[in-house]
């Protein structure tokens, strides 16, 4: 630690299944990361490879602890240090590691460097989610929001429903929420609540200016209070704006038409999930409603679009890094978008018709595909 102290953390890495491919998954930094925890996330990724069509089997990982106390240097060494211990069961054609809750593109570019350096070899392949300069992809950070709304407006077209004048919640304000919300709203959606682990900001209208508050949650470090009319962000607007603060978790219990949890797992639940008012769950965070909440929701006649899919965006553009670090060819943002427009389609149908096949849910429908390509391979 910067004070001289030592202090030790426990990182984890899963690796579920390699049939189709390299494992392949997130690193999670949050207090809350263990076995089960990664175990659990890297079944999922299994699951989400082999739906989205992408060469790769299921890994996951992270590290018990909260990086928010963290300096900048105990975050560097911390990562540093854990890349030397991870170098000898990761690699591009083993297991390919990537941002997850709490980690970002700078944590990836760390992790190459030391897997590099240990390994006396160049390979950018070795993580994906790195920043442009160091072997990224353009449109990675973008990818998994962009996804969601595309799998989004695709089921949408299957219910004969129009996204246009929708109101949407979103749990979670991070990469994924964040981009996400900017994905719908350009689709015609109305974001009307937002928030993140603290609380969050609900104005029935419609929160018109997203650059603004993501501007003010990073200025005062939380979304409550960022009622933003221009550039001017505070609480007296709120009134104004016919708004209110809510909490986290009343987020997706609001009179909506479709709620996202985005945040972590387990944010439906047996309790809550009678109380949802949406008829549209955009599953963006993995694993966030639990099975009875599931049972719950399908008696409710809401349609879940499963997380397997819903956020399989970010996994196929990770793909497509992977695949430009090992041509060493980068694509532009148009390719990039193409290929992830392509890849979402092709994953939402075959999950769609499979459901229609099967009168069965989204779900169910999106295992069944999985298992299917998984047991082929
Ligand atoms: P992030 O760390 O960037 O953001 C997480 C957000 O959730 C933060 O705004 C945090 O404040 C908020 N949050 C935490 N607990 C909350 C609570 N109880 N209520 C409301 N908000 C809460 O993480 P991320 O990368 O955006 O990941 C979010 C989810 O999406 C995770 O489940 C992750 O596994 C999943 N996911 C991420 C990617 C990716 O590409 N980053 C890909 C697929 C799935």
């Amino acid at each position: 630690m910067d004070d001289g102290r030592v202090k030790t953390f426990r990182g984890f890495r899963v690796q579920h299944n390699n049939i189709r491919g390299p494992y392949k998954g997130g690193l999670r930094y949050h207090p809350r990361v263990d076995m089960d925890e990664a175990k659990a996330l890297a079944f999922w990724m299994t699951m989400k490879c082999a739906i989205v069509d992408v060469p790769f089997g299921g890994g996951k990982g992270g590290i018990a602890v909260n990086p928010k106390e963290l300096s900048e240097g105990e975050l560097e060494r911390l990562t540093r240090e854990f890349a030397r211990k991870l170098a000898p069961v990761i690699g591009p054609d083993k297991d390919v590691p990537a941002p997850d809750v709490n980690t970002n593109a700078k944590i990836m570019d760390w992790i190459r460097e030391e897997y590099e350096a240990v390994t006396h070899t160049k390979a950018p392949a070795v993580v994906t989610g790195k920043s442009i300069e160091h072997g990224g992809s353009q449109g990675r950070s973008e990818a998994t929001g962009a996804g969601g709304a595309l799998a989004l407006q695709s089921i949408l077209k299957t219910l004969g429903r129009d996204p246009r004048g929708m109101t949407v919640a979103i749990q979670g304000f991070g990469n994924v929420g964040s981009h996400l919300a900017r994905y719908l709203k350009k689709m015609g959606c109305v974001i009307v609540a937002l928030s993140d682990s603290k609380g969050g900001l609900y104005i029935p209208r419609g929160i018109a200016d997203l650059d603004a508050v993501e501007a003010c949650k990073e200025k005062s470090g939380r979304i409550a209070g960022c009622y933003c009319v221009g550039s001017v962000c505070d609480l007296s607007n709120m009134e104004s704006l016919g708004g209110k603060d809510i909490q986290p978790e009343d987020t997706l219990t609001l009179p909506v038409d479709i709620i996202v949890p985005a945040a972590l797992e387990n944010a439906i639940t047996k309790e809550n999930a009678g109380k949802i008012q949406a008829s549209i769950v955009l599953e963006m965070a993995n694993g966030p409603t639990t099975p009875e909440a599931d049972e719950i929701l399908a008696q409710n006649g809401a349609t879940v679009i499963p997380d397997v899919l819903a956020n399989s965006g970010g996994v196929a553009v990770s793909y497509f890094e992977w695949l430009q670090n090992k041509r060493d060819e980068p694509w532009t943002e148009e390719r990039v978008f193409g290929a992830l427009q392509e890849k979402m389609e092709a994953a939402t149908t075959i999950v769609a018709e499979t459901s229609a096949a099967h009168k069965c849910t989204l779900r169910d429908a999106a295992y069944l595909v999985a298992l299917e390509r998984i047991s082929k391979a």
